[in-house]
């Protein structure tokens, strides 16, 4: 089957004319290649799957995908750091803090599929806080990238040590494989679980007993 003669070297010739030849800005230019490079990826991986690309139900689906796929990895374009930074704040508090729960969805770099679940972070300030709710923002900024959990785990409690200096940083990320569960690896229902610690969480074992306790009921 022939559905889709051009090689991709082709395809890229063309849309480097386009974007020489047409008028409209660099940028556009840019991002207009970038989808039709893009589309045509996902048409070939289409076809690839012996599927009739002309098909209604797919005929737009290599565009739907490249939109879905400009999401999922958008992280590279935001920088966490930044997003902490917005709003830091003087503060004398020494305590615990912890945000729990956090939601994430990120793509396992080994296969390109979703690896998902929760992720709690703590961290105990030295003169400084950050605004709650850019904690899930710089959390999204790392997940929406190519990852693997360990790396993950380890970033987002990089980002808060650069940012605010605070005395330790603890997070706990446990997550879902699609890799694993849709592959028919076995132990399909099974959760990775990992911890990454700085400071105190991770030289006072007092401080780190602290934190798996706040996760498993309500702060004491
Ligand atoms: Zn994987």
């Amino acid at each position: 089957m022939n559905a889709y003669p051009l090689t991709i070297r082709k395809r890229r010739e063309l849309a480097y004319n386009h974007h020489t030849n047409d008028p409209v800005s660099e940028m556009e230019a840019r991002s207009d290649n970038h989808l039709e490079i893009a589309k045509a990826s996902y048409r070939d991986l289409i076809i690839q799957a012996e599927e009739n690309v002309y098909r209604e139900g797919l005929l737009k689906t290599p565009h739907r995908a490249v939109k879905a796929w400009d999401f999922l990895t958008s992280g590279y374009s935001s920088d966490p750091a930044e997003i902490l930074r917005a709003a830091v704040f003087e503060e004398d508090f020494d305590n615990m803090v912890l945000v729990k729960d956090i939601k994430f969805y990120s793509l396992c770099e080994h296969h390109l599929l979703p690896f998902f679940g929760k992720v709690h972070v703590a961290y105990i300030p030295a003169g400084r806080i950050v605004g709650l709710s850019k904690i899930p923002r710089a959390v999204d900024a790392l997940a929406r990238r190519l990852q693997v959990q360990e790396r993950l785990t380890k970033e987002i409690a990089d980002v808060i040590e650069e940012t605010l200096h605070p005395s330790g940083v603890a997070v706990a990320a446990e997550a879902f494989h699609m890799c694993m569960m849709m592959r028919g690896v076995e132990k399909q229902n099974s959760t990775t679980a990992t911890t990454y610690f700085t400071g105190s969480f991770d030289s006072d074992p007092k401080v780190q007993e602290r934190f798996f306790n706040s996760l498993r009921g309500s702060v004491r």
